[in-house]
């Protein structure tokens, strides 16, 4: 007789709010593995992946002991109306409202890993979420919790993409669950909407053109692909929201991920002007946070040149003085596309003073633009 059963498990994990529960094998990464390679001998992964491939594959690196695999996904499309303001405002991804999901997925697979823990004994789990190198939609394709939409991402039928996943490691045996074939059939509306035209092709995402990946990225952004960016502050969501199959998916009611003080569409100024304990107050709860305040400014800056939005000049200058050597030489880049020859003298002082390689950099180029000459880089 079994000390718990699968139906059991996923019976706990809905009344504790966890919309879907599958099991893998151990080893269904393993044949990832000549993908993975494929993968970076073609340079479609990017800075934030892991480059050990053996570690995106090996679930007994983190509990030695794992017989199973359980992965949980958690709906965040919570029913919730967009105010638009007249004001100028940044675009935050909808997995970034509400409080960070690690958190949230966090406790409710701790509460799983209890109950599975008081019915059988001698278990051990390690509960994961995001902050691993596992390939976790790999994993939930393999639990049978959704199917690889074009976009690459794992679509379930009745709750879309729009889903958090997460997984607990366990020393015990369960059953596997099978995996899905994909739906998508004819459509390719997804790799049409891609501002980027990052879906290589169907199912192969250049890391290094997607979005959600560039907004996250340290340090300076190709001028091309900036452009692309939008309104985006953090992630995108478009290959999401074209997605017939989210157009359908049921909605829930789930008050943690209800946009609190960050809005979706959130004031651009506001973020300009952020002092640290502003950023903490609005970012701090969301997951949009762990990529630090220069990072959300930086894509602030973008937002207001490819908006063209004038109101977001005095801000921006104020950035020249920074302590951020990304946001003065950002801040420069700016001036230099929503102002005249009027603002020279300010970068001017800006570059003087300036001892940062790259601030310098782009000082010289923001001032190269608006004279429409070339000065040397012996400034300061
Ligand atoms: S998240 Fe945005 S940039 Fe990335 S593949 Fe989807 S639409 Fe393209
Ligand atoms: S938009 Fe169409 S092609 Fe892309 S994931 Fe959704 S169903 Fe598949």
């Amino acid at each position: 007789m079994e000390c718990i059963t699968k139906e059991q498990i996923r019976d706990f994990a809905r009344e504790i709010g966890i919309d879907l529960v599958g099991f893998a094998k151990p080893d269904c990464l393993k044949e990832d593995q000549e993908r993975l390679k494929e993968r970076e001998a073609l340079g479609l992964s990017c800075s934030i992946e892991e480059r050990d491939v053996l570690k995106r594959i090996s679930p007994e690196f983190i509990l030695p002991e794992v017989k199973s695999i359980i992965t949980i996904a958690v709906s965040y499309n919570v029913d919730y109306d967009i105010r638009h303001s007249n004001r100028s405002y940044g675009i935050i991804s909808r997995s970034s409202w509400g409080i960070d999901y690690h958190k949230v997925l966090k406790e409710k697979m701790e509460k799983l890993s209890e109950f599975i823990k008081s019915k059988c004994q001698e278990v051990k789990t390690v509960c994961l979420v995001d902050n691993n190198p596992l390939l976790e939609r790999e994993i939930a394709y393999h639990a049978g919790i959704g199917w690889f939409g074009k976009n690459g991402l794992i679509i379930n039928d009745e709750y879309g993409s729009y889903i958090f996943l997460g997984e607990i490691l366990i020393n015990k045996y369960f059953e596997p669950d099978a995996p899905q074939k994909t739906k998508c059939g004819d459509c390719n509306l997804c790799i049409k909407a891609c501002p980027t035209n990052a879906i290589a092709e169907p199912y192969i995402i250049d890391t290094n053109k997607c979005l959600s990946y560039i907004t996250v990225k340290k340090g300076k952004i190709e001028e091309k692909i900036a452009k692309k960016m939008g309104r985006r502050i953090y992630g995108c969501d478009t290959c999401q929201q074209v997605c017939p199959f989210n157009k359908r998916a049921k909605k829930v009611v789930r008050p943690e991920f209800v946009p609190d003080k960050l809005l979706p569409r959130h004031d651009l100024i506001e973020i300009l002007n952020m002092s640290k304990k502003e950023f903490a107050e609005i970012f701090g709860p969301t997951s949009s946070s762990w990529r630090g305040k220069s990072i959300i400014i930086r894509n602030a800056i973008i937002a207001c040149v490819n908006t063209k939005e004038k109101s977001c000049i005095e801000p921006i200058k104020n950035l020249l003085k920074s302590q951020s050597p990304l946001l003065r030489g950002y801040s420069a880049w700016a001036l230099s596309h929503l102002c005249e020859k009027e603002i020279l003298s300010e970068i001017e002082d800006a570059l003087l003073k300036e001892k940062d390689e790259m601030a310098k950099k782009m000082m010289i180029e923001a001032l190269n633009k608006l004279k429409g000459d070339k000065i040397e880089n012996n400034k300061g």
